[in-house]
């Protein structure tokens, strides 16, 4: 079985690596970025993504956005043109899912297989093959898949039918900045009150505030660290998408709104590659304090 692989950032060159080390012969393409630490691994380099595709006999993509996603798979030169039917195609970008129901329904067209496959966990899991990954598509075209992402991933969910994936992934994005936000915001009126922020965060973790994102981002904040992670501008683009998907369906998101705006403000103040955690820095310019532990 050979695996193609478009687009090896920060996410998909871990994936490919993982892919690599469990024994898949990998074809390898991304437009930008070099690919000589996949090649020296073993994987082939290819020149383009239709060249990619058809090498392959199940192509990944992991992309920024809907836009990289339809250049690369249905533009010129794209995976479409090189694609055999009966193959199938992965995208496991975080896009619009509106877009992933038009790339699938052009592939369909060819004979051609597609699951919307987006990821959950950044590049730690990424590396460590622990990502949740979570899946649009038919159950048939899943099932053979499923060996593929599971080299990737430890938690792999099928959701519902292509767009589902995508679906619940901007769920997860407004569910992670709506939290940061809030510990943001909770921290700050803590710290100003006079309380230490490690004491806040020691006494409520275990309780019903506590989160996954809290216990992630509060010792990065205390820290001072916001080095990326997830950057702001990605989060922009994922709440974006979030947005116009809800409002053409008639769903106002006033939450992710307001988080959005924040987002948008930390972009003006030059935090767009910084790590969402950065969404504390808008609270303390605010209220005119910091979120950090106390120095010695
Ligand atoms: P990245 O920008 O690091 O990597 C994207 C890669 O795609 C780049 O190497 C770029 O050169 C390549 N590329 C762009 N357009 C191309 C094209 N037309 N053809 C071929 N290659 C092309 O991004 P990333 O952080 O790896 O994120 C990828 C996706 O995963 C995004 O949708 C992101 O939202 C999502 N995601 C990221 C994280 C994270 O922590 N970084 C976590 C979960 C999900």
């Amino acid at each position: 079985m050979i695996v193609g692989f478009i687009g090896l950032g920060i996410m998909g060159r871990p994936m490919a690596k993982n892919l690599i080390n469990a024994g898949y012969k990998l074809v390898v393409y991304d437009k930008y970025a070099r690919v000589d630490d996949l090649t020296a691994l073993g994987a082939e380099g290819a020149a383009s993504c239709k060249e990619t595709a058809a090498r392959s006999d199940v192509l990944i993509t992991m992309l920024p956005n809907s836009p990289h996603v339809k250049e690369a798979i249905l533009g010129p030169g794209g995976v479409i043109e090189g694609i055999r039917p009966g193959s199938t195609v992965i995208d496991m970008s975080s896009i619009a899912p509106a877009v992933s129901q038009e790339v699938a329904l052009a592939l369909k067209a060819r004979g051609v297989n597609f699951l919307d496959a987006p990821v959950s966990g950044g590049e730690p899991k990424a590396v460590d093959a622990t990502l949740a990954i979570m899946v649009g598509g038919e159950q048939g075209v899943f099932d053979s898949a499923r060996p593929i992402l599971e080299k990737m991933g430890s938690s792999v969910v099928l959701v519902g039918d292509v767009g589902a994936g995508n679906v619940t992934k901007l769920a997860n994005q407004v569910i992670v900045a709506l939290n940061i936000a809030a510990v943001s915001e909770a921290f700050t009126l803590a710290v100003k009150a006079g309380v230490k922020p490690q004491a806040v965060f020691d006494a409520i973790k275990g309780g019903l505030a506590g989160s996954t994102v809290m216990n992630a981002k509060v010792p990065m904040i205390l820290d001072g660290n916001f080095k990326p992670g997830f950057r702001i501008e990605l989060h922009i683009k994922d709440l974006q998408n979030a947005l116009d998907t809800a409002h053409a369906l008639g769903v106002p998101l006033p939450l992710t709104a307001g988080v959005m705006e924040i987002l948008q403000a930390l972009k003006v103040d030059g935090e767009a590659a910084s790590d969402h955690g950065a969404i504390v820095r808008h609270y303390e310019k605010l209220s005119k304090t910091e979120v950090r532990k106390a120095r010695p």
